[in-house]
């Protein structure tokens, strides 16, 4: 068990049903499996995180196929990095429904089989579709600001279109840990866009240089991807920040398209962390 107390900072040991520190602070398992670690004074929201519907449409969305080059990618990364000796430890921060994070544990596993993957998530509804996907992967709840794990425990973190939490990233990986961070490129979406927006900008890729961190440098993920399915053009549209600053015309404009050709773009980041100023 790699998961700390959210409470004292204690380890976590199994018992039955539970995860519990030896300070007696305990956490039922759901009986999807993952385990909630979000203590409730430092939740902002009654349900935060995703809801059941976004997951689903997240869910439908990553399950046929149209992002699988950035699967495929991440992957690669992680068989690169991952250490193959000893018991290295991944961390997913924001792994939403596991989509990404299953494939990357599988990688993981085909590396070092003593790997350990973790995956955290603000979303209940989110964890809940996650465990059912693997049993490869701890899951629990809990906020990127605040990771229930041990300072210098991980050998890799990976950060897929989540918040990006720099100082708490630092922490929780070794001296020389990787960080691998996915973001949208310029071109992302760019079809979609054009539909909703008379003028639609390409997005703003943030500059590489990080504190505490050495870029090891980036890679692209580029294609077209044609949608035919309705279904998923409005299971994208959701997944997207569009879907809350978009006028409704527009939307109507977007849901009655029998089809969306776009171009996707990706980029992957890399940094090993270096020791702190
Ligand atoms: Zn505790």
């Amino acid at each position: 068990m790699h998961f700390c107390c959210p409470v004292c900072g204690e380890k976590l040991n199994e018992s039955v049903g539970s995860l519990r520190c030896k300070k007696g602070h305990c956490f039922d398992r759901a009986r999807s499996g993952y385990v909630n670690l979000l203590l409730a004074n430092r939740m902002h929201a009654k349900l935060p995180g995703d809801n059941r519907e976004m997951v689903a449409a997240r869910s439908r969305f990553l399950q046929n196929g149209y992002y699988a080059p950035l699967k495929d990618a991440l992957c690669s990364q992680v068989l690169s990095y991952l250490p193959k000796m000893g018991e290295p430890v991944l961390l997913d921060s924001g792994c939403g429904e596991g989509y990404y994070t299953a494939a990357m544990a599988e990688s993981a596993k085909r590396v070092n089989p003593h790997a350990a993957v973790l995956g955290t998530d603000i979303s209940k509804a989110a964890l809940m579709a996650a465990a059912k996907r693997t049993g490869d992967v701890e899951f629990a709840v809990a906020s990127a600001f605040t990771l229930p794990v041990a300072a210098g425990s991980v050998d890799i973190l990976t950060e897929v279109f989540s918040p990006f939490c720099q100082a708490e990233f630092h922490r929780v990986l070794k001296k020389g840990g990787v960080l691998l961070e996915a973001i949208p490129g310029a071109r992302h979406l760019f079809g979609l866009k054009s539909v909703l927006y008379e003028q639609p900008y390409e997005n703003k890729v943030k500059p590489y240089a990080l504190e505490g961190f050495a870029f090891l440098g980036k890679t692209e993920v580029a294609g077209r991807i044609m949608i035919t399915d309705p279904a998923d053009i409005a299971a994208l549209f959701q997944m997207t920040p569009y879907a809350y600053r978009t006028p409704p015309e527009a939307v109507r404009r977007l849901l009655s398209m029998p089809a969306l050709d776009t171009e996707i773009a990706f980029q992957i980041l890399a940094y090993r962390a270096e020791t702190a100023n």
